[in-house]
């Protein structure tokens, strides 16, 4: 495997502005030829990609294990099984997506008859993050396709294994004339976003989705931005405490140790509630991760130093760092963090004023749970909230009243496994949504086509516009 990606390393293309106008000037040539317009072009490069993940789950499990170390059961279920299962969807409806949807017409235009007819948006661009790097490389690639688009796929460079393997993998299973996969950083993203894309769908931070945006902008390029924010869970009381306690713990540490778009960012409760979930909190914490979390196989560890350095500062400002009332170990040399709770940090902290994407949980308490709505409102609208309630007066008025990307009632992060639902953000947590159908929507534009013959013909509409005519 090391070697492998030294070999990738070395023979890695630098990507700049004439490079990058080559690749796309080679993908828009081959769009153009329509090949990716059959149906069988398409399932033959989902098929690959099904294909790809079945034969490479171990290797694709160890890059994440060194980008991340993360758990082998995480990487299996999050990224490989969730990835066969958008595949899988996707080659089974591909048929039904792609037959043109007859519609009514109207009086205006009687008679005739009108379709609405998907088309592929033409060569798209795909960048995606180091949190879930094989997943959300390719979830978005497995729409792109579906849609009959020729696509670039550009891995982030913080999670270097996947990357690496992302592009070796793809080099050997997909049609290299359509699909193509550019390593790099910040150089070689610019020297993309200079391109003329029909498409760029971005994961990852608001900061990079306003430069992705302003790229986009000078073309006239539509983008999908998957991007983050603080998702909150507003806890009642009369709730089965266990259940939802492993039910936070399984959205925000079970799940790349906080580092994951949807992760519960912070909790709201009661003052009077808040003793018994943290003492729940913490007695399912130690269940889960033993005495030592920091010593646990189980929990991922912070992507790089930047980031343990980001993480460390949010915990050590000064205002922060008294309420710490459960974990707050560290280990540096290995880039590891324990669960994390904190109680009560002051509203102004940076910690509740920032996404904070890892391993640290505050409470924040309230007189009533109802006024969580306020403080959830108060800030920039989340990729997801979560409530766990009993109540049904209370849900009714959370639904409707908060306003987030996705959300869910007594659970966390899983409704982006339901492939029903668009996932996808609302104002600073992203633009537009995928999964499923939604990710076939997403990359085509849905033509419309309105068919007439020549009987029928209403001479009203033509001048000389008389009277007459005016009064019909
Ligand atoms: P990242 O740093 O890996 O960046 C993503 C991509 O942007 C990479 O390919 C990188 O090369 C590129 N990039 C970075 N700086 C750039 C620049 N100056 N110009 C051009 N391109 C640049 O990922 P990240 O942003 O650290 O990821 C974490 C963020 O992503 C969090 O905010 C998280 O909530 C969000 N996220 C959202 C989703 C979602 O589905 N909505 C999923 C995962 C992560």
């Amino acid at each position: 495997m090391e070697s492998e990606m030294a070999a990738a390393e070395e023979s890695r293309v630098v990507v700049d502005a004439e490079v990058a106008a080559r690749l796309v000037k080679g993908l828009r040539e081959a769009f153009v030829a329509r090949k990716t317009r059959s149906y069988e072009w398409r399932v033959s490069q989902l098929k690959s990609i099904l294909k790809m993940a079945e034969d490479h789950e171990q290797d694709i499990a160890d890059a994440l294990r060194s980008d991340l170390a993360k758990p082998e059961l995480e990487s299996v279920v999050y990224e490989v099984a969730m990835l066969k299962s958008a595949c899988t969807m996707a080659i089974k409806k591909l048929k039904h997506w792609m037959t043109p949807e007859k519609v009514k017409t109207s009086i205006t235009a009687f008679p005739s008859s009108a379709e609405i007819v998907p088309e592929p948006l033409g060569v798209v661009l795909v960048i995606s993050p180091w949190n879930y790097p094989f997943l959300l490389s390719l979830e978005p690639v497995v729409g792109a396709i579906a849609a009959g688009n020729a696509v670039v796929l550009k891995p982030s460079e913080i999670s270097p294994a996947t990357s690496s393997l992302l592009g070796k993998l793809i080099t050997e299973y997909m049609d290299n004339s359509l699909v193509k996969v550019v390593e790099g950083a910040v150089a070689e993203t610019s020297a993309l976003l200079e391109q003329k894309w029909d498409k760029i769908c971005y994961t990852g931070n608001g900061r990079v989705g306003r430069i992705v945006m302003a790229a986009a902008a000078k073309h006239l390029t539509p983008v999908l931005l998957e991007l983050g924010g603080k998702s909150p869970v507003v806890v009642d009381s009369g709730i089965n405490l266990q259940v939802a306690t492993r039910r936070i713990i399984a959205g925000k540490w079970a799940c790349n140790n906080g580092q994951t778009c949807v992760a519960a960012d912070y909790i709201i409760t009661t003052k009077d509630y808040a003793p018994k979930l943290l003492d729940s909190l913490k007695h399912e914490l130690e269940k889960f991760y033993g005495k030592n979390p920091l010593e646990s196989k189980d929990l991922s560890r912070i992507v790089n130093s930047n980031h343990f350095a980001r993480l460390t500062k949010l915990l050590d400002e000064d205002k922060v760092s008294g309420k710490i009332v459960h974990g707050g170990e560290r280990d540096k040399s290995n880039l590891r963090i324990a669960p994390t709770i904190l109680l009560d940090v002051p509203r102004d902290s940076v910690i509740m004023n920032e996404e904070i994407f890892g391993p640290l949980l505050p409470i924040v308490t309230v007189e009533k749970v109802e006024d969580s709505v306020d403080i959830i409102n108060s800030g920039t609208k989340p990729l997801a909230a979560y409530l766990f309630t009993n109540n049904k007066k209370l849900k009714e008025h959370f639904v409707m009243a908060v306003s987030a990307g996705g959300m869910i009632v007594n659970d966390t992060i899983i409704h982006l496994a339901v492939d029903t639902l668009p996932f996808g953000g609302v104002q600073e947590s992203g633009m537009g949504s995928y999964h499923g159908k939604f990710s076939f929507d997403a990359f085509s534009h849905k033509k419309a086509v309105l068919y007439r013959g020549f009987a029928g013909d209403v001479p009203v509409r033509y001048p000389p516009y008389t009277k007459g005519k005016l009064r019909l």
